[in-house]
């Protein structure tokens, strides 16, 4: 069973620190399985973890500002990222005491039914509580001083809003302890019902939401040559911006949580609409997840040879951070490539769980040190001495050294490349950890 990741919500004026408090919260020390070169991270939208729990951080700051295809009214925004949040902080300034904007927003927020908690940021050596006092007037409990840049008092909120949390709602209930569990991914009309009904074998009516609602994502289960799946579909989590019917959104909190649930997702681009940066933003938070992820490029069909080139040839340009995740053509349509399709989410689920034997990984380490060795630093050469795993889905290899801290991404791509190559590790991220041994 899979539960869905809460989702705190950080609201406030500009400059309060909602980004910096993103920033850390997103960053700490094990929030991401993988930081992997060449992917950028989400600005507003990021993966954090507190003690064991793991969830969803979203900066409402901007949300909107940066999107390509739509109109920008965040405040629009804003309220259709706090209808996803299990909980929110409002994050006021202390420097600058309580305003008339913080009281708006305080007011917008008494309005919605999730518990909110005040936070007095940039209470950097602050010990008194009497001098937060005056956000009491907000109306909204008890302020909670803390400073987002030091970090000071941090893990005390955490620990408040963490216990306060409303149960977790089940988002797969796999019955089968062998299925591999699917996410599909991908921006509205990209064919992701077409393809859950070619799959489980039945043209189900998919209900459809109303405009400007959301519903859940759902898990359906069926077999393919005898090997049971659960595939959770985000088909119906699209939602329609308020201001204008016109346009659909994929919900990032939604993709992200079946991303969370799923071991393999697949991300379903639209061979007729081309690559939008919301393909590339789904690609980046199942990677940054830790996920083993495969490109499906839907409605294959009917495209002449000319154009299937040239889409080839863009996918490959500008998709050069995946190029270690299969890319497959399908039609859900006519059912063709499905086989494929299938056989590449084995291979990448494989390589996810694959165990890699410190033997086998140390030497690899050593013919590619002795094949092209680190550049000295001040002279004194970086040693890379061993290697073992440290975790799988996704591969985590820990390798032993010194000075590992003043190697160069381009380095760490080139491990990585060497790892992949010959442990087969395609379809899925993986993950270096740096031990200093002196
Ligand atoms: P946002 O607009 O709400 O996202 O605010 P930012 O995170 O961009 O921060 C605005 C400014 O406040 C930046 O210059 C930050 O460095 C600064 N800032 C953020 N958190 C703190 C803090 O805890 N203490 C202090 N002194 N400054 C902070
Ligand atoms: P979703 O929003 O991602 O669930 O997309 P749908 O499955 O509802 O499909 C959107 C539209 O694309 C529908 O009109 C489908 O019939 C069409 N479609 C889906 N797959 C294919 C395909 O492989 N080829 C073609 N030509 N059209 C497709």
């Amino acid at each position: 069973m899979t539960d869905a990741l809460p989702v705190v919500a950080l609201v406030g004026r500009p400059n309060v620190g909602k980004s910096t408090l993103f920033n850390r919260l997103t960053r700490s020390r094990d929030a991401l399985v993988a930081d992997q070169p060449g992917v950028t991270r989400d600005r507003h939208y990021g993966f954090a973890v507190y003690e064991t729990q793991r969830y969803i951080v979203v900066d409402t700051g901007g949300i909107g500002q940066d999107d390509e295809d739509i109109d920008t009214q965040a405040f629009a925004q804003t309220e259709a990222a706090l209808e996803e949040a299990d909980v929110v902080l409002l994050i006021t300034d202390h420097r600058q005491g309580l305003l008339a904007g913080d009281a708006a927003i305080a007011d917008r927020l008494r309005r919605i039914e999730r518990p909110v908690h005040v936070v007095v940021n940039k209470s950097e050596g602050e010990q008194s509580v009497s001098a937060i006092a005056e956000f009491h007037a907000l109306g909204l409990g008890e302020p909670w001083a803390v400073s987002a840049a030091h970090g000071d008092r941090v893990g005390l909120l955490l620990e408040h809003v963490f216990a306060q949390l409303p149960a977790p709602r089940a988002l797969v209930s796999a019955h089968d302890r062998d299925a591999i569990r699917l996410a599909l991914l991908g921006r509205p009309n990209a064919g992701k019902s077409t393809l859950v009904n070619r799959l489980l074998g039945e043209t189900r009516m998919l209900t459809r939401d109303a405009p400007g609602t959301t519903r859940d994502a759902v898990a359906s289960e069926f077999s393919f040559d005898e090997r049971p799946y659960v595939i959770v579909d985000t088909a119906g989590v699209r939602r329609r911006a308020r201001i204008s019917d016109t346009v659909e959104k994929i919900s990032v909190v939604k993709a992200m949580q079946a991303a969370e649930a799923a071991q393999v997702v697949i991300v379903m681009l639209d061979a007729r609409a081309g690559l939008s940066t919301q393909d590339i933003r789904l690609l980046s938070l199942a990677v940054e997840r830790g996920r083993a992820a495969v490109i499906a490029v839907n409605k294959w069909d009917g495209l002449s040879e000319k154009q299937r080139q040239r889409l080839h040839a863009e996918l490959v340009e500008r998709i050069g951070a995946f190029d270690y995740l299969p890319l497959l053509f399908v039609s859900a349509l006519h059912g063709s490539g499905l086989r494929e399709l299938l056989d590449a989410v084995q291979a990448s689920h494989r390589a996810a769980f694959a165990e890699l034997s410190t033997n086998a990984l140390s030497r690899t380490l050593e013919d590619a040190v002795e094949q092209h060795a680190p550049p000295a630093i001040h002279g004194r050469r970086i040693k890379l001495r061993f290697a073992h795993q440290g975790g799988r889905n996704p591969p985590t290899i820990v390798i032993h050294g010194n000075q590992t801290q003043r190697l160069s991404d381009e380095y760490k791509r080139y491990l990585m490349r060497r790892f992949r190559e010959k442990f087969d590790l395609f379809g899925t991220p993986i993950h270096l950890v740096f031990k200093n041994s002196d």
